[in-house]
């Protein structure tokens, strides 16, 4: 059995449809009228492109990114996230996770521009962990992440003031998912706590009980922003129970939630969810493994908790692409994560049947931004001399963000 999507159909699908933060795939008049001139998604970041984009349309596009990345040389260090579109990928000089890319970032202190294709929270922490010498660049400043904005620092500041009100700060350590602003990093540098990664968020959790008497203890982690990645890491790696875990509403007085039940929990999960990962279901995996019996169902653990329980294996998207790798040809696959990468492994693997899980189109709209046009106007900005969408964290939220990310770096395993 081949691919339950195909290229044709998902190409079209690409240039005619846009999914919106609430997972629905609508029709979109053009596929760069989302392209960031002038309109502000009240979203992470601020959106605005100077400058004249090329047309997506322009024939000579691929020669012109060639020739303004030679332009370019050893200045320019291209940085590509996984669930880039593939027309983005073939000018990454390294792919990877965000925190993958983070890391190579900082490792080129030779490079005088780093383009971050990704999204907005990456590259704020590739600006924290480059020198001051580096300028960060976002080719799309509207590629911001879903699930990062439903983190706001005010919302984050107002629940913290709430726990102090019930008396239960001085028994709780805030970690925050990798996929969050720098200024909510920074909350969790002041507060003694961590960043995590989907890699290590069970050292990280573990660490962070331990800070207040352990897993077995009463002590308790504020999670942000990613409630799915918390409830998995908690119940399946940590042995928590379901019931260990609730959900703070930023939205309702007390996050919804009574001082009962604030007092009593062990995971306090923020009401965040990635809108990519949290539409795969059930249902997916049920029909999946009637259609393709024998199927290994691989799934992110951003994914809903049942569909985490449903599937066979869970890891991070390197920990997806390392399982490809290693599976038996003729092996059969079922993939949870973002389309773009689940058509790379499978063309990357002819030997192996490949499926993504879900059975609609589901691509990361905010990592489809950054397209050809924006990487090729960002790269001939800089070769001729113009540093456009640099990306500045704050320094004191730098500093603080720095606590926390170090803190992850002094981790076990990492
Ligand atoms: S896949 Fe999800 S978590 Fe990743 S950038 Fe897109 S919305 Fe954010």
């Amino acid at each position: 059995m081949g691919p339950l999507w195909d290229d044709v159909a998902v190409s079209t699908l690409l240039n005619e449809t846009t999914t919106t933060s609430n997972g629905f795939v609508e029709p979109a008049a053009s596929p760069l009228l989302l392209l960031g001139q002038g309109r502000d998604l009240a979203s992470e970041r601020g959106v605005e492109c100077t400058g004249a984009l090329p047309a997506p349309s322009d024939p000579d596009l691929v020669e012109r990114a060639r020739a303004a990345r030679a332009a370019l040389g050893g200045r320019a260090f291209v940085l590509g996230h996984h669930y880039q579109r593939d027309e983005v990928i073939d000018f990454a000089d390294v792919t990877g996770d965000s925190f993958k890319l983070a890391r190579e970032a900082a490792a080129r202190p030779e490079a005088e521009f780093v383009i971050f294709c990704g999204v907005h929270f990456m590259a704020e922490s590739a600006d924290i962990l480059t020198s001051d010498a580096q300028q960060v660049v976002l080719p799309d400043l509207a590629a911001g992440c879903s699930m990062a904005d439903m983190a706001a620092i005010g919302q984050v500041e107002e629940a913290w003031a709430t726990l102090s009100d019930v008396g239960i700060t001085g028994d709780t350590v805030p970690v925050t998912y990798m996929n969050s602003s720098a200024a909510i990093k920074a909350f969790t540098g002041r507060h003694g706590g961590t960043v995590c990664t989907s890699s290590n968020a069970q050292v990280a959790l573990r660490w962070a009980f331990d800070q207040v008497g352990g897993v077995d203890g009463t002590g308790k982690v504020l999670f942000l922003p990613d409630q799915h990645l918390g409830r998995n890491t908690a119940v399946q790696q940590l042995g928590l129970s379901l019931d260990d875990c609730v959900v703070y509403d930023p939205r309702k007085p007390m996050g919804g939630l009574t001082e009962a039940q604030l007092r009593d929990a062990r995971m306090i999960l923020w009401r965040g969810h990635c809108s990519v990962h949290g539409r795969f279901s059930e249902r997916n995996v049920t029909e999946i493994r009637a259609k393709a019996p024998g199927v290994n169902v691989l799934v992110h653990p951003e994914c809903k908790h049942e569909v985490v329980t449903a599937a066979d294996m869970v890891g991070s998207t390197e920990y997806i692409i390392r399982a490809l790798d290693a599976a038996e040809p003729g092996s059969t696959w079922a993939i949870g994560t973002e389309l773009n990468l689940v058509r790379r492994l499978a063309k990357a693997h002819p030997d192996k049947q490949v499926h993504y899980l879900d059975s609609t189109v589901c691509f990361c709209s905010t990592m489809n931004r950054i397209d050809l046009p924006h990487l090729v106007w960002a790269m001939e900005s800089l070769a001729d001399g113009r540093t456009v969408n640099r990306i500045v964290v704050d320094p004191d939220d730098a500093h603080w963000a720095r606590v926390a990310l170090d803190q992850m770096l002094a981790l076990p395993g990492l």
